[in-house]
């Protein structure tokens, strides 16, 4: 049985930043289905230049889009020692497809993280944030102007999605469609919440031990390294 992880959390609570982590930690493949659609914005793929309007007003993309692209990706191979899913599910509907996914792959059911933050500090996260024009990697806050990607070299430049209005949008379609999820979820004795206020190292270091507590309670063996979340 894999690490199957679901990362929930607002627009700018670190999610993505935390699942890069723990993934690399872990040797997990990391999905994160906003990275597969600028990638195929980029690559002028049919399906992601029909999702590019909805993305640039910050809606969602329809659910049978998400799910088949999660769908085919859970099919490869590399995720069979398990995965961690960063922008999906994003609505109830796209978590009911995504548990009969999970029971049809037989291989170990879904760990779900909370990543929470307070809403004032998402709003002043996310004016600033930038990611990577090459790799798609996100850019440490700290970076100045100047700074090359920390992965790959490549420049970092805003979010074409990160401006104010855009903003607003995402936290309020958040606030509708994605926090039902938490409710979904909540009761599981796979799900924990983890405190996403905190420096970034503190809250790697609650979540890997967290993802492992809840993996021995829910019968998963974790057989990686352990350790402070990586990085
Ligand atoms: P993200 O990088 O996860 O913030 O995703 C960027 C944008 O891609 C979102 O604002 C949505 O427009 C779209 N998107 C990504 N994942 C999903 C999903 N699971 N359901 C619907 N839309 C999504």
């Amino acid at each position: 049985m894999g690490l199957n992880i679901v990362m929930l959390g607002a627009p700018g609570a670190g999610k993505g930043t935390q699942a890069e982590r723990f993934a690399q930690a872990r040797a997990l493949p990391k999905i994160s289905t906003g990275d597969i659609l600028r990638r195929g914005v980029k690559e002028q793929l049919p399906v992601a230049l029909l999702a590019k309007e909805k993305m640039d007003r910050g809606d969602l993309v329809d659910d049978d889009t998400m799910v088949t692209i999660v769908r085919d990706r859970l099919a490869q191979p590399d995720t069979d020692v398990g995965f961690i899913l960063d922008g999906f599910p994003r609505t109830v509907s796209q978590a009911r497809v995504l548990d009969t996914i999970i029971d049809e792959r037989g291989k170990g059911p879904l760990l779900v993280v909370d990543i929470v933050v307070p809403q004032d500090e998402l709003a002043r996260r996310l004016s600033g944030r930038r990611i990577c024009s090459a790799c798609g990697a996100n850019a440490e806050p700290a970076d100045d102007a100047d700074s090359k990607c920390r992965r790959c070299g490549g420049t970092p430049v805003f979010r074409a999605d990160d401006t104010e209005a855009v903003v607003l949008e995402r936290l309020r379609v958040y606030a509708r469609a994605t926090k039902p999820l938490v409710e979904y979820y909540r009761e599981r004795p796979t799900f924990c919440a983890v405190n996403g206020s905190q420096a970034q190292a503190q809250v790697a270091l609650e979540l890997s031990t967290m993802v492992d507590a809840v993996a021995v309670r829910s019968g998963v063996v974790a057989v990686e390294a352990r350790g402070a979340g990586g990085g």
